[in-house]
């Protein structure tokens, strides 16, 4: 096992997997953007080193510095969290270059699955079902787009190879918006991710966001750890997360979850991953896999009983997985919330002092998050400050769980969307379960204040 991890990354997930490498006896070194020095994490690190200026892309995002602190630390892996550098296969080969272990899959993999085109065929061959749509990238000849998407059938989606983050799409309605809207996602897939390659896909009407977990070791074990349902989004992000799904057979799960164990396999992968589908009338369609731990991950631990980011660190230093697809059983519900420091309605960014934090807590609660009281919310970064994890027997109680949870909540100081999580906590549909992607995009526009 490692003696000394680097987490190249910052906010509740640095904390979260400090908290893993603590229990496994490792220490954690934690590299700060000059924003961060305060934080608390930072102060509690076994080693701390600042890597630049608050803007991520002197800090968070400069390999040679990463690196280097790895180096004078004497670290031997190095541990990218989620965003920042976790999917760039080129950090990872340096890392890997550089002596350290990786705390992910091979950068090849990264390199497939980051790219969504060539992910997708991946797929293909390896077996998983795809959203229909172009065989690849799009090619420039406008009639042959046209051509593409007549055979596909409107609304079709123009999506960027390169995308991520809910950016570089554009859903196309009819033919004469068709070639205009390819060249605008063309022209901004460049600027945002330095690649033009844009692909086409059905668009689906009322799909469900459905998404499995993996977790694969270096000794080609591979098990899937059941779903979890990310529907309720807005501009294509995540808001509120739960596993197990609502409402879909069991035989469905695991026989999308096998798929994607097969397809771990065949591609060689190692690490935690994320298949993605949309899910519509009992069917699965692949959209993208993130080679990384994802923010949703708690609701999996929780129904499951397994230390996600505790496995990611054991697979990458050679150990094989310690339990079977058998040994693993899913028990009651999990819900996350997302807790962003931002306007509940309008959804404007509010960084700043948070001058009164009170966390929940009591049975089946987990709150994972690196804010205190007088923590100073930068501007530089996501929003996002920390999740609400709650877990009932039923869904049921999860969701009365939640509720109390976020009455208890106090976060004064900034704006915060715990107001827009307590009524979507009472919201009939939410309690019914298994709302589409639309749905909470539908909620705020006839909830508008
Ligand atoms: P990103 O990498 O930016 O997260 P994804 O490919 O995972 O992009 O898609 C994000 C979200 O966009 C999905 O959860 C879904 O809400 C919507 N979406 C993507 N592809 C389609 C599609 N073919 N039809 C309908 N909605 C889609």
């Amino acid at each position: 096992m490692f003696k000394k991890i680097l987490v190249a990354n910052r906010g509740e997930i640095a904390l979260r997997i400090q908290r893993a490498c603590r229990e496994l006896g490792i220490q954690a070194v934690m590299v700060y953007s000059e924003a961060d020095k305060d934080a608390k994490y930072v102060r509690l690190a076994d080693e701390a080193v600042c890597i630049g200026p608050p803007p991520s892309g002197q800090s968070y995002l400069n390999m040679p510095a990463i690196i280097s602190a790895a180096e004078v630390t004497d670290a031997e892996a190095i541990h990218p969290g989620y965003g920042f550098l976790s999917e760039n296969a080129d950090f990872a080969e340096r890392v890997e270059k550089s002596g350290f272990q990786f705390i992910g899959p091979t950068p090849e993999s990264i390199r497939i699955m980051g790219d969504k085109v060539s992910a997708k065929q991946a797929m293909i061959k390896a077996g998983v079902p795809c959203v229909p749509g172009s065989e690849g990238e799009l090619p420039d000849d406008p009639a042959a787009i046209r051509r593409i998407a007549k055979a596909i059938g409107y609304p079709v989606i123009i999506k960027a190879a390169g995308g991520g983050g809910g950016r570089g799409m554009r859903v196309v309605h009819t033919e004469a918006a068709l070639v205009g809207a390819v060249q605008m996602t063309k022209a901004e897939a460049a600027a945002a991710f330095n690649n033009p390659a844009v692909y086409m896909e059905k668009y689906l009407q009322n799909p469900r966001h459905i998404e499995i977990q993996v977790l694969a070791d270096k000794h080609r074990n591979a098990v899937y750890l059941g779903e979890r349902d990310c529907s309720m989004q807005r501009r294509h992000q995540k808001v509120i997360e739960e596993a197990p799904a609502p409402g879909i057979p069991r035989r469905l799960i695991e026989r999308i979850g096998e798929r994607c164990v097969t397809a771990c396999k065949k591609i060689g992968y190692r690490g935690a991953g994320t298949f993605e589908f949309l899910y519509e009338n009992g069917e699965f369609y692949f959209i993208e896999m993130n080679t990384r731990v994802q923010v949703e991950h708690p609701v999996t631990e929780w129904i499951t009983g397994i230390d996600i980011v505790r496995t990611q660190i054991m697979v990458a230093a050679g150990e094989k997985l310690p339990f079977t697809q058998r040994q693993i059983q899913l028990k009651g519900h999990a819900i996350e919330c997302r807790v962003n420091a931002e306007d509940p309605f309008k959804f404007t960014p509010s960084p700043g002092r948070i001058t009164t934090w009170h966390a929940p807590g009591g049975p089946g609660v987990r709150v994972d998050s690196h804010v205190y009281n007088n923590y100073f919310v930068p501007p530089n970064y996501d929003s996002m400050i920390g999740k609400i994890v709650v877990y009932g027997d039923t869904r049921e109680q999860a969701i009365a769980r939640m509720r109390t949870a976020l009455a208890e909540t106090v976060i004064e100081g900034i704006s915060s969307n715990i107001a827009l999580h307590r009524e979507l906590m009472v919201d009939a549909k939410f309690i019914e379960g298994g709302t589409n992607i639309h749905y909470l995009e539908k909620w705020l526009s006839e909830h508008k204040r």
